[in-house]
């Protein structure tokens, strides 16, 4: 197909689905084939300053929509994904490569959200004491901050966009997003459904880009808070260049997640969880299990672990039998071929080597690595230092889950982690002593549920409130105090000078 019939992805600035007048795009390619499925726009200048001055206009109104209609809308929208799935995930495995099951995974962590959004009621309820002085109340509104923006990665190109704009504009906010430009079509697609569950014209707009995009959002002074969820170096600069202008920013950034193995763990359990968790999804979620801390005699597991993977198929995400699908890109897969081939330099041991598997057909031009496993892997080698974001598990022997703790304590990521026992005792001090935010005992992807709020933490998280459940409430809102005092009679009791209210 050449490159001027292929689809374009649209812009959607105040309800309208537009073409960018760019003369810059890029391909949206399928990582299985490199089939190109589409052309993606580096929005203008002028297009991101138009989506945002459509989100400010439409905020007049859509602030003071009444809490039944912003809910109505997510219910509606949370039927119209359930109906949708299937071909939702399909849009999702040809872009973003993930199997069929694992992209309806992403779909439905997304629905969730939504569900939750629904119920905005009596999540954005504020607090009232009655009589705090002599005839005097305080109560507290949640009031929207006006436009928001949001920056999403391409590894969940449904669920992360889903963490953001319903739960800003169930708040009453208007929203400004910038998905992936790697896989941007089913993030499309959410949208549509969106409108077609009633989202007004201008409270949900979309950019699409690169830099420019992203700091032109940084820097526009109409917006009032930035989501951002990706890579540590560009988290880092989305946080720092949008508090610079005052926003509130909160940034969700990469990860090193560790999974302590104890020797009384149940094993077919704990070898089934370590596999999934390290090799689904090819390794791309910022979740996955990176690193396995084998403790005492668990440490003899290697082999039974190594043929687990090796029994993993490595394939294009909409055959059926795929366990790992390819990578993003050309360049994510030799940057995973070349970290491979430092940890090597460096002295780990390669226990299974996922490097060129043998496909077939088309498959043979897409970014594949197999199932990688290397043992003996220590602090300082590139593999442990760097989040690798491919199919490959690190393994670290420790002779105490004291010393596994320590070591996990010592990396500076605290996304997530988890512990394999079947004893109380140890997972009562491993959630108590570990420092990082998302705790996982005998779940090896401790994602929470919308119902709390993702608390990823240190290297791995910049802000203070998570996305979803009721931190991003307090991050979509501005919370205001209220202290009215209604006189019952005429009398003034004259002039008082002191700050107590009596
Ligand atoms: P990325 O940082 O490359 O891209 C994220 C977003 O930033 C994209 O929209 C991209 O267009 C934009 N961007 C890219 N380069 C930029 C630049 N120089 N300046 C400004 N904006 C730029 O991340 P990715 O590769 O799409 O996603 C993978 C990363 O995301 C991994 O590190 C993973 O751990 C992380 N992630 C973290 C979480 C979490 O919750 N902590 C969740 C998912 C992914």
């Amino acid at each position: 197909m050449s490159g001027d019939s292929l689809p374009r992805v649209p812009l959607l600035i105040n309800g309208e689905f537009v073409q960018s007048a760019t003369t810059e795009w890029r391909d949206v390619i399928n990582p299985a084939t490199q089939q190109v499925l589409a052309r993606v726009p580096m929005a203008t200048a002028d297009e991101v300053a138009a989506a945002v001055a459509a989100a400010q206009a439409a905020f007049k109104t859509w602030r003071k929509a009444p809490i039944g209609q912003r809910a109505r809308i997510f219910l509606k929208y949370q039927q119209l994904i359930r109906d949708n799935i299937k071909s939702l995930a399909a849009i999702l495995t040809a872009e973003q490569g993930k199997t069929l099951a694992d992209a309806e995974g992403d779909v439905f962590r997304g629905l969730e959200v939504v569900e939750h959004a629904a119920n905005i009621g009596t999540l954005q309820m504020g607090e009232r004491a009655h009589n705090v002085a002599g005839g005097v109340d305080t109560y507290t509104l949640l009031q929207p901050l006006g436009v928001c923006a949001g920056i999403t990665p391409f590894n969940f190109p449904a669920m992360i966009p889903l963490w953001m704009f319903p739960m800003a504009i169930a708040t009453g906010n208007t929203f400004v997003l910038k998905p992936s430009e790697q896989d941007p079509m089913v993030t499309m697609r959410l949208v549509e459904l969106a409108l077609e569950a009633g989202v007004p014209a201008g409270v949900l707009n979309v950019v699409h880009g690169g830099e420019q995009v992203v700091n032109a959002l940084c820097d526009h002074p109409d917006i009032k808070a930035v989501s951002f969820v990706g890579s540590t170096r560009v988290g880092t600069h989305v946080y720092e260049r949008a508090s610079l202008t005052g926003k509130r920013v909160q940034c969700m950034m990469g990860a090193k997640n560790h999974a302590i193995v104890l020797p009384d763990a149940h094993k077919e359990q704990t070898l089934n969880a370590l596999a999934g968790a390290a090799f689904g999804a090819a390794g791309q979620r910022c979740m996955a299990v990176s690193v396995a801390v084998l403790v005492g005699a668990a440490r003899e597991w290697i082999p039974e672990i190594v043929s687990r993977a090796r029994g993993l198929t490595v394939g294009a995400g909409d055959a059926a039998g795929t366990d790992v699908g390819p990578l993003i890109s050309c360049a994510a897969r030799e940057r995973v071929e070349s970290l491979i081939e430092r940890g090597l330099q460096d002295g780990a041991t390669l226990e299974l080597d996922g490097r060129r598997p043998a496909l077939g057909g088309p498959l043979q031009q897409g970014n594949f690595v197999g199932p990688t496993i290397f043992s003996g892997v220590r602090p300082g080698m590139a593999i442990y230092e760097q989040e690798i974001f491919g199919p490959v598990l690190c393994i670290v022997g420790a002779e105490t889950m004291d010393d596994a703790i320590a070591l996990i304590n010592a990396n500076p990521n605290g996304n997530g982690t988890a512990l394999f026992t079947q004893s109380g005792a140890a997972a009562r001090k491993f959630e108590e002593e570990i420092d990082v935010g998302q705790v996982g005992i005998n779940v090896p992807i401790p994602v929470p549920v919308p119902l709390f709020s993702f608390t990823g933490s240190r290297a791995s998280k910049l802000g203070d409130l998570g996305p979803y459940g009721k931190q991003v409430v307090l991050f979509y809102t501005q919370t205001k105090t209220v202290t009215a005092r209604w006189f019952d009679d005429a009398s003034t009791g004259g002039v008082n000078t002191t700050i107590s209210l009596k």
